[in-house]
C-alpha cells in the first residue's frame, strides 16, 4: 500500500473512495479495467490519508446534510483498514456532519464498526450493501478468494438486522458456467429473505469483461477453472457483455422469488432509496 493525501474526495453524486485498489482478489472485478486508468498496480491499495478531514470540510460546506455512498470503486473495508481505521474516521466525520451513510462491500469486518452505524442510523439513514454471488463458500473461496466467505457475509447481514440496520444485496455478478445455476439463485435468495434485506440488486446473469479485468479473469479461470477460458474465447469473443445461456430462466426464477418474498427488486426503485436522505433527529423525536 501507499499513501496519498487526495485533492478531492466527494464526487458529485456524494460518492467517496477511501482506498483507491483493493486487495480481496475477485476474479471478474470491473475495477481493474483500463478505463479507469489506475496509475498503480490494482493490488497497491492507494490510502488517501487526509479523507476523513477532505470530507468533513465538504460536507460543512453543502447546505444541508445528504447521503454519503462508500465504496463503489474499492472495498472499504480492505483488510489494511483493520489497522489503519481510515473507513472508521470517514465514518466519524459523516456522523459529526449529520449525515447519512450507505457503504457496499464483501467483508464481514463492517461489523468492527456496528456501534458507528448504528449511531448514524438512529440519527439520520444507514444502509449496508452486501455482495453475495454464490451460496457456496467454497466456490466464493474462488472468486472472491481473499475476503468473507457467503456464510461469514451472511451472518454480518444477519446482525445489521438484530441491531436495525437495513441491508440491501448485489447479486452480481453471475458467471457463466460457475455460478449460473438455480441451486444458486434459491441460496442466495435465501440468506436474503432470513435477513430480510430490503432490496436486492441484479442486473441479469451475466457479467462485463472488458480490457483490463477481461485478461486479470481468465488467468484466474486458468488456475482455479481448467479449460473453461477457452469455453469463454469461443462463445464470447471480446463481448462487453457476457450472458449466461440460463439467462432467461434464471432472471425469472430470480424476480418470482423477490416478489414472492416481498424483496424489492427493480434497480431503479433500489438505489433511489439508497440515495434519499430522510431527515436528522429520528432519535430525537422520541423524546
Ligand atoms: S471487493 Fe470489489 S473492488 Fe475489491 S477486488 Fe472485489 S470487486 Fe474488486
Amino acid at each position: 500500500m501507499h499513501e496519498t493525501y487526495a485533492k478531492s474526495i466527494l464526487s458529485q453524486k456524494n460518492g467517496i473512495n477511501v482506498y483507491r485498489g483493493c486487495t480481496h482478489g475477485c476474479i471478474y472485478c470491473d475495477s481493474r479495467s483500463e478505463v479507469y486508468g489506475m496509475p498503480h498496480a490494482f493490488d497497491d491499495v492507494e490510502v488517501k490519508i487526509n479523507a476523513p478531514e477532505l470530507l468533513k470540510s465538504a460536507l460543512n460546506r453543502r447546505k444541508s446534510p445528504c447521503m454519503v455512498g462508500m465504496g463503489s470503486m474499492s472495498d472499504p473495508y480492505n483488510p489494511i483498514e483493520a489497522e489503519l481505521r481510515l473507513t472508521r474516521k470517514t465514518l466519524e466525520a459523516v456522523y459529526d456532519c449529520r449525515c447519512g451513510i450507505t457503504l457496499i462491500t464483501k467483508s464481514a469486518r463492517v461489523l468492527d464498526d456496528l456501534d458507528l452505524l448504528s449511531k448514524i442510523n438512529a440519527r439520520s439513514k444507514c444502509v449496508i450493501q452486501m455482495t453475495v454471488t454464490t451460496a457456496d463458500d467454497e466456490l466464493c473461496r474462488k472468486i472472491e478468494p481473499n475476503v468473507s466467505v457467503t456464510s461469514e457475509r451472511a451472518e454480518a447481514l444477519y446482525r445489521l438486522k438484530e441491531a436495525g440496520i437495513p441491508t440491501v444485496v448485489w447479486f452480481c455478478p453471475i458467471l457463466p458456467f460457475i455460478n449460473d445455476t438455480e441451486e444458486n439463485t434459491l441460496g442466495v435468495l435465501d440468506i436474503c429473505e432470513k435477513a430480510s434485506v430490503k432490496g436486492v440488486v441484479y442486473f441479469g446473469a451475466g457479467l462485463t469483461l472488458r480490457d483490463g479485468n477481461r485478461e486479470y479473469f481468465y488467468k484466474q479461470l486458468d488456475l482455479s477453472f481448467p479449460s473453461l477460458k477457452e469455453k469463454y474465447i469461443k462463445t464470447y469473443g471480446k463481448r462487453y457483455v457476457v450472458s449466461s445461456p440460463y439467462a432467461a430462466r434464471l432472471d425469472e426464477l430470480f424476480y418470482s422469488l423477490c416478489k414472492k418474498s416481498g424483496i424489492m427488486c427493480d434497480n431503479g426503485r433500489i438505489f433511489a432509496y439508497l440515495s434519499e436522505y430522510e431527515g436528522y433527529g429520528k432519535q430525537l423525536s422520541v423524546f
